[in-house]
């Protein structure tokens, strides 16, 4: 995996385990960093203590800006779970600092590494397998809204920029046409018409953003189930977890994005345009569960834009992918040559039917909005 032994092992020094740690191992099925579990000795023999991570430099080229961001919103978080009567180490991640006081450790090639606390008695879901994970993965996202409803989102560290900026994620794709490197445009003139025919569409929010009518919040930009462990004994949502993306955003984006995986019927990459559905139920049970937490908190703008948020994260997902096939698979890891391009036609094939059923979409969000 790339991970020198010796580099692990400088990391389990400069976070203070190393004469203590039993042993330490792979641990996770994250896709970006690389996760290790460390165990030490406890009463009834090793117990998982702590998870360090390698951070993926290659995504992440502020290191410094992403750990300032995540000690920020934790120790923030840490006190208003206190100020709930919840309990802290449990309910959000404590990260530890090196021996040193730094937020982070860089080994010997460069490489960044962070340690927190492992939160026991957790399970961590691949995918939605009971409906009611996805209410909870609603209520989950939505009470982390609200708890830092109050946070200063302009103090966060933008650490990539423009990442939900989809005029520029347009632009790009213009660019990527205009150029045909693979000369692969050809290959995809009714998915080019699909994204050209939605260039308005591509305003809507970034423009209320900067009219200043959608203000910025803290978002978290990874809005997926796996990114929530659920507590093992009561099922409920418990801890948010995998913070790098944390940036000041729209609350639409963040909605969005969830619905946008979560409630689709198919994988991203179907090949089977047929198997691939927008599911109005799983929307509804979203909903239900992030305006449960969120319709306090919100304003009136934000809890209107929420349906656009999933129309447009849907759309700029399908857009990013078109353009990546355009360019020659240099972004998304691919299996095979068109693979871009069946990921971008799943998103499109949502988007088609979100449009479709849009006044469903708003009514929903209306209803929870008025607290039934
Ligand atoms: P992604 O592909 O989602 O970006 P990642 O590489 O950023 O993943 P994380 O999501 O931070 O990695 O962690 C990987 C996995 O490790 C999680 O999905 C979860 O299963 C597990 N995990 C991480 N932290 C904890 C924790 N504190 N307690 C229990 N399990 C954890
Ligand atoms: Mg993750
Ligand atoms: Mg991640």
């Amino acid at each position: 995996d790339g991970v020198d032994d010796r580099n692990l092992e400088d990391a389990v020094y400069a976070f203070g385990f190393g004469n203590r740690c039993s042993y330490v191992k792979p641990f996770g099925a994250g896709h970006i960093n690389e996760t290790y579990a460390v165990y030490m000795p406890g009463e009834d023999g090793d117990e998982l203590s702590y998870v360090l991570q390698r951070i993926n430099s290659n995504v992440f080229k502020d290191p410094q800006g992403v750990m300032e961001n995540i000690f920020g919103v934790t120790e923030y978080l840490r006190n208003v779970i206190r100020q709930e009567g919840g309990d802290p180490d449990r309910e959000t991640l404590s990260y530890i600092k090196t021996k040193s006081g730094c937020n982070y450790f860089e080994d010997s090639t460069g490489q960044p590494w962070r340690c927190y606390n492992f939160i026991p008695d957790s399970e961590c879901y691949q995918l939605v397998e009971e409906p009611e994970q996805f209410y909870q993965s609603g209520s989950s996202f939505g009470h982390f809204l609200k708890q830092l409803g109050n946070y200063p989102a302009d103090r966060l560290n933008e650490t990539i920029p423009d990442f939900h900026n989809t005029v520029k994620r347009f632009r790009a794709f213009e660019t990527a046409l205009q150029r045909d490197l693979k000369d692969r445009a050809a290959s995809c003139r009714p998915e080019i018409r699909f994204i050209l025919e939605r260039e308005k569409d591509c305003e809507v929010l970034v423009k209320k953003q900067e009219e200043g009518v959608l203000p910025l919040r803290v978002t978290h930009n990874d809005t997926k189930l796996n990114n929530i462990l659920f507590d093992s004994k009561t099922g409920r949502g418990l801890c948010i977890i995998d913070l790098d993306t944390i940036m000041p955003g729209l609350a639409a984006n963040d909605f969005g994005d969830s619905i946008r995986f979560g409630a689709a019927t198919a994988e991203e990459d179907e090949k089977n345009l047929d198997l691939v559905h927008f599911d109005l139920e799983l929307y509804e049970l979203y909903v239900k569960g992030y305006l449960k937490e969120t319709r306090d908190v919100l304003t009136e703008e934000e809890i209107r834009s929420l349906p656009w948020g999933a129309r447009l994260m849907t759309l700029e997902c399908g857009i990013r992918f078109l353009t990546d096939y355009l360019q020659g698979d240099t972004y998304f890891k691919t299996d095979y040559p068109e693979h871009n391009l069946v990921r971008a036609r799943t998103q499109f094939r949502l988007v088609d039917e979100m449009e479709q059923h849009f006044d469903e979409m708003e009514k929903i969000i209306q209803k929870y909005a008025a607290g039934e």
